[in-house]
């Protein structure tokens, strides 16, 4: 007999008749004898309207309210998809994230999962019944309600196949699979039948928001291979694993991109030993998170330039905390916003030499403007001009034979 996790997205779970059909999928697999552990998001949209709200009451809303109050979307969903599996005849009972318990490390709104309780839950699946758990949270030592990063339940699904020792692990969502670009955003992707982890962790922080990139880490540590289908049409999906068996040979397997980047630089800072720790420092107290970070070698020793990459959001925050920065002097600020991070990825890279100029010449194929550049040994980013994503990503998909 199998344990099987079955992760369902918001979109998913996304209305009554949604819920209805999720609960025919979970039937198909008890049906076939299998045990079975569900994890849910909230409806789609409710965490977003409960965001808002928080945001209404208060510019700095206290984060363990935060927890409190964005963690309540998932208890609905998950109510509502026992109590339609009870209604068809099966055993079921939803179970929130202090119930079981799911601890978690970290602070709030972007904790992680260090331990799930499962003795209650063994029981209770040995004895037949469907139990259905939140996702996206847990509680802190001190038993305060916490949550896990946005699109969170990904992770709760891959913990609790870990501590539950499952067999398998499906992400139900609902996209087909992982594909070689957002599908939604460019009708040429195509569905890649297996990832390797690393990939998939580079494409999910680089904006492919298919998986939250966390719980691939987490699969990863755990080796813990996931599938990513479909709760929509019943086709066969992708594979996220660490084996290497079976892989196709391509150089690059997926292209990201991102959206509201901006960029700030800072123009004739003193170059001194220290000046980079004095920039970040007031950021990073601040929660404000630098991405792609680049100095330029200082033409006479004394002063150079330093560019940077934050989301749009932070820019005002950012901007605010270099000027009262007394630690460092510098001639001139500038910045840019409406950016956007295009990123290709692929094992293959480490191996064959010329991908980046191929990359950099398709680019200037189409007058795309590169405005920074980070690489790493499975992927190479370069920061654009929004307007000219959808021109990148096809051009890209082209170069590298993913049409
Ligand atoms: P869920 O609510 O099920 O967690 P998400 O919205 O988090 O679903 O993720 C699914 C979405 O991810 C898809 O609708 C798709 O637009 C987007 N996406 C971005 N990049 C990719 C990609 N490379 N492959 C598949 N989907 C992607
Ligand atoms: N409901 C949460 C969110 O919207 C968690 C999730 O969907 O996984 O971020
Ligand atoms: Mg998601």
């Amino acid at each position: 007999m199998k344990t099987v996790v079955l992760k369902f997205g918001g979109t998913s779970v996304g209305s009554i008749d949604r819920i209805k059909k999720v609960c025919k999928i979970i039937a198909f697999y008890k049906k076939k004898k299998n045990r079975i552990v569900v994890v849910s998001s909230a409806m789609s949209g409710v965490t977003n309207e409960l965001v808002n709200k928080s945001k209404l009451i208060s510019n700095n809303f206290d984060r363990a309210e935060y927890d409190a109050i964005v963690s309540t979307g998932e208890q609905v969903s998950c109510a509502l998809i026992a109590g339609r599996l009870k209604h068809i005849g099966f055993k079921s009972r939803s179970w929130t994230s202090w119930q079981l318990p799911i601890l978690t490390d970290g602070p709030h709104s972007s904790a992680r999962i260090s331990f799930v309780g499962i003795k209650e839950l063994s029981k209770y699946i040995k004895s037949g019944g469907i139990p259905i758990i939140t996702g996206f949270q847990g509680i802190s030592n001190d038993f305060r309600i916490t949550t896990i990063g946005r699109s969170g339940s990904d992770a709760t699904a891959i913990m609790l196949a870990k501590f539950i020792k499952a067999d398998e692990c499906i992400i139900y969502t609902d996209v087909d699979g992982v594909y070689t670009t957002d599908p939604k955003q460019y009708n040429k992707a195509k569905k890649i039948k297996k990832i390797f982890y690393d990939e998939m962790l580079e494409m999910a922080s680089l904006g492919s928001k298919v998986m939250q990139p966390t719980s691939v880490q987490d699969a990863k540590l755990n080796k813990i291979d996931i599938k990513v289908q479909s709760s929509f049409v019943s086709k066969s999906g992708t594979l996220i694993t660490g084996t290497k068996k079976t892989f196709s040979n391509q150089i690059i397997t997926g292209i990201s991109s991102t959206k509201n980047d901006a960029k700030i630089t800072i123009i004739g800072v003193k170059d001194r030993p220290g000046v980079a720790a004095s920039i970040f420092r007031p950021l990073s107290k601040n929660l404000i998170n630098v991405d792609m970070v680049v100095q330029n070698i200082s033409q006479n020793g004394k002063e150079t330039d330093l560019t940077f990459t934050i989301k749009s959001e932070d820019l005002k925050k950012t901007e605010k905390l270099i000027k009262k920065n007394k630690s460092i002097s510098y001639k001139k600020l500038s910045f840019d916003k409406d950016l956007s991070k295009v990123s290709i990825i692929g094992v293959g890279m480490i191996t064959t030499p010329g991908i980046t100029y191929r990359m950099f010449q398709a680019l200037a194929s189409k007058k795309i403007n590169i405005l920074v550049i980070s690489t790493s040994e499975i992927k190479i980013s370069v920061l654009i001009s929004s307007k000219s994503v959808k021109k990148a990503i096809a051009v890209l998909h082209k170069e590298f034979k993913l049409d």
